[in-house]
């Protein structure tokens, strides 16, 4: 049987302060969040997505946006980014300044009307202004991609959408690709097949692969991909998170059970385990309650 070539190093972006907890009620204050960002990049975390620029009607969580940028310390070798839905979102993150950004658009019609109350061809119309507002201000921008891999209302999405979507975020001139397991509903099998053409598809361009555990696929579909070449992804503190406008859609992957596992394979991430591990605990200890990642429970535990 042949053996499987395994990257070397691969990128984890923390997406905690942004997927992770953007459900929950309790609002972390500002001050608080930047200091989680001091924690993770002490942990040796180099890409952060800090917040979404949403309504704050809709996610209070996110309503700190800018003045969460305005706080954010310059340092080298650190990306902050924000993910923006729509062309309102991005103007705002552009006058926010500092941040990479995401604008990331659902794979789903359905879902699309429901989360921005645009259809999914409106949408994709929207998606072009987004890129070219932040391409003219010189942003990094990542082309998003939600319900790539199915949708609680759809069910199956086609793989041909997601394919003809990343092609013609390409010619739009995103800098990066972002494939979202928003609903946790994912497969090895499927991931591999569409994981491995859109590589082949971005040449050099990064593809982040967004993965949540709901169904319990998470990590395998981690491991999946990693074998098909994709060599970024997303991940959330103790396992945090959920989409708010996804029924039923649980937390990301864990950052430390991912870098945990990686470590273990022999695949650099430049992160600290036990210190990813320590922001979830005093994380759960804000929120008041346990997070579904493992090894947060596991690691260096006084
Ligand atoms: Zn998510």
């Amino acid at each position: 049987m042949k053996m499987i070539d395994y990257p070397k190093s691969v990128v984890v972006e923390e997406q905690g302060l942004r997927d992770g907890l953007q459900n929950e009620a309790k609002v972390l204050p500002t001050e608080k969040k930047l200091e989680i960002i001091d924690a993770m990049i002490g942990a040796g975390v180099k890409s952060i997505q800090v917040a979404s620029v949403v309504d704050p009607k809709i996610v209070p969580q996110m309503a700190d946006a800018e003045s969460l940028c305005a706080g954010l310390k310059k340092r080298d070798g650190i990306v902050y980014s924000m993910l923006v839905l729509n062309q309102k979102g991005m103007l705002r993150a552009v006058h926010a300044g500092g941040c990479h950004v995401t604008a990331s658009i659902s794979a789903s019609n359905t879902h699309s009307q429901r989360n921005t109350g645009m259809t999914l061809d409106k949408a994709r119309g929207q998606l072009a202004e987004m890129v070219a507002i932040g391409k003219k201000s010189r942003l990094t921008v990542r082309g998003g991609i939600q319900c790539a891999f199915g949708c609680r209302y759809e069910g199956h999405i086609d793989p041909n959408t997601v394919m003809d979507m990343v092609k013609e975020q390409l010619d739009l001139g995103i800098d990066e690709v972002e494939l979202a397991d928003t609903t946790g509903m994912a497969d090895p099998r499927t991931i591999q097949e569409i994981c491995g053409p859109v590589r082949n598809l971005t040449g050099d361009k990064p593809v982040y692969l967004h993965l949540h555990d709901t169904e319990g696929k998470g990590l395998a579909n981690a491991l999946a991909a990693l074998q098909v070449g994709i060599t970024h992804f997303d991940s959330a503190f103790g396992g945090m998170g959920g989409c708010p406008f996804v029924k039923g859609a649980s937390g990301n992957i864990a950052t430390e059970d991912l870098v945990f596992m990686l470590q273990q394979m022999g695949i650099e991430t430049g992160i600290d385990t036990s210190k990813i591990a320590a922001i979830s605990r005093s994380l759960e200890d804000f929120f008041k309650r346990r997070f579904s990642g493992k090894m947060h429970q596991l690691l260096n535990r006084d």
